[in-house]
């Protein structure tokens, strides 16, 4: 499908679908429905060194930016496949080459890159709190060179498929900070010596078999040095790395969005009802053209996100709106693509239903409708804060 979008990525394009390729439909339909983690898809992606992308070449990874990142992303998901199995461990990566130490890097990054760790995890999102972030409850206590951690996150995906875990804490209790978003902090959380000592995993059932769980932390002991940056200052940092998760997850949604319209069209030129294909009805039409110009329209804001992102300048508008617009976009060629498979497009054997589901996730996470508007409300036209 021919794009507007300025993509000079074709080596990557052309590498990602090489392996995606081996990977095909039955597979992901198979482990949808299990709910199983599709393991052998993300060790391939690991193996191959796509996972490592945004590492620097000094630490072992590919050093490349965020366009590049975005691109396999969007290529798993244009594939058939979801690359919310594995796409934590883009997005944290850029917290740890931010703000982490240099010791810290050249502990934990040159690992990442050879496959050897995994950081897929982030823990954020606590139950009473919500989107509510900078009220979060779980607090980080300094005693002599650890840290002692209490509280409780809900929605914390792959930690069963990870190694290192990023943790978002308060440092200093909110009555006593001056703004909200200070006294908090980012930890990097080795998972092997957290669980089942002082950090327990439930997990959660759900409509799209995303493996995420509920965390319940009770004097979980970590060393000092697993604090990222300075203490304090982590929700600054965090917003830094969502600045980058926005994007990818944009990118997921483009090629979600391309997978559905390409699925849709050519169904919709195959299946003849009234003596002729469906597709030459414009009923059938137009919502599979205005899906695709709205799909469009976002993927050049994707890449404008990209590149404010890897140039270092504020992306933070751009990465918003580029997830605002894709996620409504990529809902849309769903919708259409639904209604132009007709009963079909129920039947699990056509993965319409399954990446139906997959898509309409990016309406809530990693970040709700709601809050981009609220944030493009309030940051970029200037209205009252509404929260
Ligand atoms: C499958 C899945 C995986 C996830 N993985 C992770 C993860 O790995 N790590 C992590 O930290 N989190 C994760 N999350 C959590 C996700 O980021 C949150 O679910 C999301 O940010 C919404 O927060 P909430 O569920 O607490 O909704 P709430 O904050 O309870 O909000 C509920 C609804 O009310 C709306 N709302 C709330 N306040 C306002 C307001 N002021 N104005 C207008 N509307 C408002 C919201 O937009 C939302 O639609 C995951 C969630 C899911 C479902």
């Amino acid at each position: 499908m021919r794009t507007s979008a300025p993509d000079t990525h074709d080596d990557l394009r052309a590498a990602l679908r090489g392996l995606c390729a081996e990977f095909p439909a039955e597979y992901h339909r198979k482990h949808g429905a299990a709910e199983t983690y599709p393991e052998d898809f993300i060790d391939a992606l690991t193996r191959a060194g796509w996972l490592a992308a945004m590492i620097p070449e000094e630490y072992g990874g590919s050093g490349l930016g965020l366009a590049e990142a975005s691109v396999v992303m969007e290529e798993i998901n244009r594939a058939g496949g979801n690359a919310g199995h594995c796409h934590g461990q883009m997005y944290n990566m850029s917290t740890l080459l931010r703000h982490g130490s240099d010791d810290q890097k050249a502990r934990f990054l040159p690992r990442i890159a050879s496959g050897e760790l995994r950081l897929q995890s982030m823990a954020v999102t606590e139950p009473t709190t919500g989107t509510d972030t900078t009220k979060l409850r779980t607090t980080a206590t300094r005693k002599g060179d650890r840290y002692v951690i209490n509280g409780q996150k809900v929605w914390i995906s792959r930690v069963q498929h990870s190694d290192l875990m990023i943790l978002l804490a308060r440092t200093t209790p909110l009555a006593e900070v001056t703004r909200k978003a200070d006294g908090l902090s980012v930890f990097l959380v080795e998972l092997d010596q957290a669980i089942g000592r002082g950090m327990q995993v439930k997990p959660i059932a759900n409509m799209v078999g995303h493996e995420t769980n509920e965390l319940f932390f009770d004097d979980l002991d970590i060393p000092a040095d697993a604090l990222i940056g300075e203490e304090g200052r982590g929700f600054r940092y965090i917003l830094d790395g969502l600045n980058a998760e926005r994007t990818l997850i944009a990118a997921e949604c483009i090629g979600d969005g391309y997978w559905f319209l390409d699925k849709a069209a050519a169904y919709a030129s195959e299946r003849e009802v009234f003596g002729r294909p469906i597709g030459q009805n414009q009923g059938i039409q137009f919502p599979l053209a205005r899906a695709y110009a709205h799909l469009e329209a976002a993927n050049l804001m994707r890449f404008e996100a990209c590149r404010r992102f890897d140039a270092q300048l504020p992306a933070g508008d751009q990465a918003n709106m580029a997830k605002l617009l894709a996620a409504d976009a990529s809902w849309e060629a769903a919708n259409a693509a639904m209604q132009t498979f007709g009963g079909f497009g129920f039947a699990q054997e056509y993965d319409i239903e399954r990446k139906f589901r997959e898509t309409r996730l990016y309406q809530v996470a990693p970040i709700s409708t709601n809050l981009i508007l609220s944030y493009l409300a309030e940051h970029v036209l200037g209205l009252p804060r509404s929260f």
